[in-house]
């Protein structure tokens, strides 16, 4: 499998590392920043006027910026998209504010997860594997979120250490991606060195802090309680096992403790939600994540094992169509997406995928068929529209395609292969200006600014000289 960096990705919670590597000796406390503890209140930055937008937004930028040259991020629409709307809920939890929210999953079999300090959020698809619900994945986020809004990144950076954004910017880079373990040490040896204490009390300080305001996100946005202690109790399991690294044992409190503050944070909290409002599908979504990570001989294994004994059950059905396309078995994979809508002829995820499947072997007809079905039942399931579209472009049908595509665009509009295809509908039907804004969109989307630039700018000629 291509993987940009199988390396050491060793922080579970970038802030931490971060702080302790950046010349910082002595954090000093904003006055106008509420430090008090699982406050859940906004950081002053929606206060500031637009010249004065907080000044880590634009280091997280750069750090971001830093970090796509060196990383690989998951190319799997099904799975951005599960976290887009994991992450959608909990937003609506946190106060107006100036950040770039936004939420990417590495590719990288390490575990870790960590908080750019513009709001960008990156966690590995080690981290989703190793989740047991929504509610888990759900308390990792907020968690990382609100290492953002409590202004943790600006609250430890010193005014007097004067370390310019793009020294700290190639330092946290350096640092994400480092491959070499020596590097690594050498890089704690450094940051252990400066003020062990100190920095271990603060870094804990506001570990505790992000539990805290976390955890209010995290039952506001409608998740049990219960789901953030389970989170801790995965954590303790995979500490058991080692894999959890030393840098995150020495910077965030024992896991014990945190399961008694957020007991305790459970126990004030008159009505806590007993049953999950969750966006649901788990067990899909860690199919997907399966599937993109293990290999598939061994996932595979692990299905016909369950199938043994569950012969009915259409999850291990579906991830059983799924494997076997993935292997490349199209006999069998076909088998087990009849078998599976033979049990239920409405489960959206066999229709569209294996309409997908379908139409990756050129059977057009027969894959909007199922696509169609899929939209039918499921009216916010952008990827069926997008793949129905297409399907219909493929038949000589631009105006169907048009509609489906631009629907699959509004329920999805960061899933950059709408733009892509409208674009080339558009440009085919001589209508260069839409060709162009699309195709713009697309390469922007996709992080290349100098083709989404040319595009732009070839869209706003045809504004000007609309021949
Ligand atoms: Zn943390």
């Amino acid at each position: 499998m291509k993987r940009k960096n199988r390396g050491n990705l060793i922080i579970f919670c970038c802030l931490c590392l971060f702080f302790s590597n950046c010349s910082m000796h002595r954090p000093i406390h904003d006055a106008h920043v509420d430090t008090s503890s699982e406050s859940g209140k906004p950081s002053d930055s929606d206060k500031l006027p637009e010249s004065r937008k907080p000044p880590e937004v634009e280091l997280g930028k750069k750090i971001f910026e830093e970090l796509k040259q060196q990383l690989e991020f998951t190319d799997n629409p099904l799975i951005q998209a599960y976290v887009n709307r994991i992450g959608e809920k909990i937003l609506h939890q946190v106060p107006p504010n100036r950040f770039d929210f936004r939420y990417f999953v590495i590719k990288s079999d390490q575990l870790n997860a960590f908080a750019l300090p513009n709001g960008h959020i990156c966690f590995t698809e080690r981290l989703l594997n190793s989740v047991r619900s929504e509610d888990e994945l759900a308390f990792v986020l907020c968690h990382e979120t609100a290492h953002v809004t409590q202004t943790h990144f600006r609250r430890l950076m010193s005014k007097k250490s004067k370390v310019d954004i793009a020294t700290m910017a190639a330092m946290v880079a350096g640092i994400l991606v480092a491959k070499d373990s020596e590097v690594m040490t050498a890089i704690q040896a450094f940051s252990l060195g400066t003020n062990q204490t100190f920095l271990l009390k603060y870094s804990r300080e506001f570990e505790n802090e992000a539990d805290g305001v976390g955890f209010k996100y995290f039952t506001g946005a409608g998740y049990r309680a219960q789901g953030a202690i389970d989170f801790m109790r995965t954590l303790q399991r995979l500490e058991r096992i080692t894999i959890v690294p030393p840098a995150y044992l020495s910077t965030h409190p024992p896991t014990n403790a945190r399961i008694y503050h957020l007991e305790q944070l459970n126990k004030k909290k008159k009505a806590s939600p007993s049953k999950t409002q969750s966006i649901g599908n788990f067990r899909r979504f860690q199919i997907w994540n399966r599937i993109e990570t293990e290999y598939p001989q061994d996932y595979l294994h692990d299905l016909q094992q369950d199938y043994k004994t569950n012969p009915q059950n259409p999850d291990v059905l579906y991830g059983l169509a799924m494997v076997y396309e993935k292997l490349g078995n199209t006999k069998e994979s076909i088998n087990f997406f009849q078998k599976c809508l033979k049990l239920n002829p409405h489960d959206i995820d066999a229709l569209r995928d294996f309409g997908i499947f379908l139409f990756r072997r050129n059977k057009y007809a027969e894959a909007e068929k199922y696509l169609e079905q899929a939209t039918k039942i499921d009216l916010v399931g952008f990827l069926a529209f997008h793949y129905l579209g297409r399907s219909q472009y493929k038949k000589g049908q631009p105006e169907k395609a048009i509609a489906n595509l631009t629907q699959s665009k509004k329920l999805e509009p960061s899933f950059p292969g709408n733009y892509y295809f409208l674009g080339s509908i558009y440009q085919q039907k001589g209508q260069l200006k839409k060709a162009h804004k699309n195709f713009g969109k697309h390469f922007s989307l996709k992080g290349n600014k100098k083709a989404a630039e040319f595009h732009f700018k070839e869209a706003k000629k045809i504004n000007k000289n609309p021949a």
